[in-house]
Order: C-alpha cells, then structure tokens, then sequence
C-alpha cells in the first residue's frame, strides 16, 4: 500500500527544470532513501510532497502527487493540514528557543490542544519514541537549544512526531552529526517506522543501505533507478 505516489513530476524554477519527471511510490511503513549527487533533485523533490516549495519564488511544478489518494495540489487542500500529515526534518537541527517540553508540544498547541494531561502524554511518548527522553526527562524546562546537536536534533523529530504524521521527510538529517549521534537516529528511524512512512534524502551511503527498505537515485533531475535497496546495494 503506497501513502505518496508520484506521476510525471516536473518542477521548474523561472525556466530552469529541476525535476524531469520523477514517478516515484512511498509504501506504507517503509524508509525510502533518496540519494545522488549534489543538485541532482533530491531535496527539491522532497519538498514537493509536503508543498514547502510553494513558498519559494517562481516555481511551478506539474503532474501528479497523491496522498492517500487524493492530489495535494488541488484547490480544496488545506496545506496547514497536509503539513501536519506530511512532518519534516531538516539538515540542521533547528529548534525553537524554548524549553524542550514547549517545542514538543508545540504542534499540538498550534492544533489548538487544551488539555494538559494529554500533551504531557504526547511529549513524553513523542521524546521516548525519538529515543532522547532518558537524556531529557529531569531537564524538560531546560532551554532545548543547552542540549548537544545530536541531541537537539532527536528532540526536533519528536517535535514532528507528536502531531502524528503519517509521513516523515527528512532532509540530511544526520549530515551535521557525529557518527554515534547519527547511528542513534538510524535505530530510532528502524523502531518507528512501523507507526509512520518515511522518506531520507542521505549522502551516506552506508545509511542508505543500512536503515532503507528501497532506495531512489536521483542524477540531474532524472529518477535513473528506484527498487529495493537490497537489490541495489547487492548487500552480501
Ligand atoms: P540536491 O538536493 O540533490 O542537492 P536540489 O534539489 O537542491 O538538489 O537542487 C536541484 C537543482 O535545482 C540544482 O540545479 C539547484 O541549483 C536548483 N535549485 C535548488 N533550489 C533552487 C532555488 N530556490 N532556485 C533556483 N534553483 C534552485
Ligand atoms: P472528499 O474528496 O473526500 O470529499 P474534500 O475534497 O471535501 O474530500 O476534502 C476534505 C478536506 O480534506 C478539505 O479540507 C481538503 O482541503 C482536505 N484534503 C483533501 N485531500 C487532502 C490532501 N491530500 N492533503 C491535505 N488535505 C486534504
């Protein structure tokens, strides 16, 4: 069963086609990683799927994007929505300067979440499933920004995983970490994704081929081969 499938995506910028028709399926509690060279398409594309690119300057971008179904760029969807459903994760950790339990449950109080019993619930569950809350949990009213990068970045993913999206996209999310930090994120990503769908644009190949069940290489803004990633990685 696939949440996203793509068909015939082309994205321009001004004039510029950096997508050349990419078809391109997310099944359901899979880790798809997208990888390829630098400017081969790979974050672009990602911010398609949860309408992030509708915020820059003179793009356009044609074809098909469906979630469950339904395309998210008809005229009725309501992208605030789409973007809770479709959670994002960036290079750099990024969160707010806020305690950690603030930034957790910052998407819930955006959703206009009241009770506090049942935020509690949701952060403690979100930083236990993004496996930073034993670091965390005697420092909840600490700033988030006095924690490591790699821990930051563990409490940026339950920040999106609180709001329960049935997709994560991740861009690099581990470029900008130390290796164990890294390795963390990779088992955490393994223990999840049986509750969501999750897409991972990496440079790293050895991640790739580790936590993905398919992988998509991207080269010029040409999907050039997408399988199982133990087939295109012929893993011993
Ligand atoms: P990747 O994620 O694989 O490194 P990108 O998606 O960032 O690749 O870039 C794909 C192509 O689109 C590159 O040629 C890049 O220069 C171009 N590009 C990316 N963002 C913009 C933008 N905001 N405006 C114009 N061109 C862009
Ligand atoms: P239906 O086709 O089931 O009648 P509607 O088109 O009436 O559904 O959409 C119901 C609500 O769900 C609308 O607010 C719409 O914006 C939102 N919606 C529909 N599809 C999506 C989608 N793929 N992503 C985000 N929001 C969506």
């Amino acid at each position: 069963e696939n949440v996203i499938t793509t068909r015939n995506v082309r994205l321009y910028y001004g004039k510029h086609e950096a997508l050349h028709g990419i078809d391109l399926d997310f099944p359901k509690q899979e880790i798809t990683a997208l990888i390829g060279p630098s400017g081969s398409g790979k974050s672009t594309f990602l911010r398609c799927l949860n309408r992030m690119n509708d915020l820059v300057a003179d793009v356009t971008i044609t074809g098909s994007l469906k979630l469950d179904g339904k395309d998210i760029y008809r005229p009725q969807t309501d992208v605030v929505e789409l973007r809770k459903r479709v959670g994002m994760v960036f290079q750099q950790p990024n969160p707010f300067p806020f305690s950690v339990f603030d930034n957790v449950a910052f998407g819930l109080r955006l959703a206009g979440m009241k009770d506090r019993a049942t935020i509690k619930q949701r952060v403690e569950t979100s930083l236990k499933q993004a496996a930073v809350w034993d670091e965390v949990k005697d420092k909840l009213t600490e700033n988030a920004l006095s924690f490591s990068g790699g821990q930051q970045q563990r409490i940026c993913i339950a920040r999106v995983l609180a709001v329960q999206p049935e997709i994560i996209l991740m861009d690099e999310p581990t470029s900008a970490l130390d290796p164990v930090s890294a390795g963390k994120i990779e088992d955490m990503l393994l223990d999840i994704k049986d509750k969501f769908t999750i897409a991972i644009v990496t440079h790293n190949m050895q991640q790739a081929s580790r936590i993905s069940d398919r992988t998509a290489f991207f080269l010029d803004g040409k999907l050039v081969e997408s399988g199982p990633t133990k087939q295109l990685f012929l893993t011993p």
